[in-house]
């Protein structure tokens, strides 16, 4: 489960969260959507432990991440995945380092056992030949899916993907949802995605959250967000992006 309660995150005079609220419950597949600059993708941040709020708390999978102390944080962020818009991938290691490098490091696994993990997902996102080569000898959508491996490596409770189809060129797209579509369908993890793609999160989210002005300002099913919205924001924004 993902809590916010009361988030408050500012950048200078810029309040990008106000007094947020809200919950994922485990398992759950929640997809964000709202117009850009509405704090989407600060709110996966703050999870990853990449910004601080300035007020108020967030719990995941039981844990307390905010506020926490260091070693009580880094525990409850150990089982939080992500998948980045521009894939994040180590440049200078190959495809299996980049996936058995955190679990080795931060998980304690030994090289063997995460070595043989990572060929597993490597199968499961298609790159079994790609085991030796580096991120730049790949396509966007072979790194995009290699970032996703590697995510999955930690066996994360919670995955976070943002916008992670945007910076991919149009033919790749559909190959790297379809791939995300499988993961969400055949496991448990609990997922909290970014997305300008309404058809993927139509199709993946248990729940769609409209942000704006820092708040959710409207949820519920993808079905009913997407067809029959109740705020004149959501409309307006659902009218932008179609
Ligand atoms: P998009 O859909 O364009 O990615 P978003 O909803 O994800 O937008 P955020 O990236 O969370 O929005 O940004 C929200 C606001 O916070 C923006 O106005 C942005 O300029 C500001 N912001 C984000 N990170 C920082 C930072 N490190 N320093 C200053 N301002 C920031």
């Amino acid at each position: 489960i993902i809590r916010f309660d009361h988030v408050t995150k500012s950048f200078g005079d810029n309040t990008v969260l106000d007094d947020l609220c809200f919950s994922v419950e485990s398992g759950k597949h929640v997809t964000l959507i709202g117009p850009s600059g509405s704090g989407k993708t600060t709110i996966l941040r703050l999870l990853m432990t990449l910004e601080k709020p300035d007020s108020g708390l967030i719990r995941v999978n039981g844990g307390q991440l905010f506020p926490a102390d260091e070693k009580q944080r880094r525990e409850v962020r150990k089982r939080i995945g992500m998948v980045f818009q521009q894939f994040n991938l180590f440049p200078n290691m190959t495809v299996l380092r980049n996936i058995t490098e955190a679990p080795v490091r931060v998980l304690g696994l030994d090289k063997d056992e995460a070595e043989q993990r990572a060929r597993e997902l490597l199968e499961l996102v298609g790159l079994s030949d790609k085991t030796g080569a580096k991120p730049s000898q790949l396509s966007g959508g072979q790194q995009q899916r290699v970032a996703i491996a590697r995510a999955l490596a930690m066996r994360p409770r919670v995955l976070l993907l943002d916008e992670v189809t945007s910076a991919l060129d149009p033919e790749l797209v559909a190959g790297v949802l379809d791939l995300l579509r499988d993961i969400a369908r055949s496991t448990d993890i609990t997922m909290l995605c970014v997305t300008h793609e309404m058809n993927f999160a139509r199709d993946i989210s248990d729940e769609v959250f409209m942000f704006d002005g820092g708040k959710v300002i409207e949820s519920g099913p993808p079905e009913r967000i997407f067809t029959d919205p109740v705020q004149e924001r959501t409309r307006d924004f659902l009218g932008a992006v179609r």
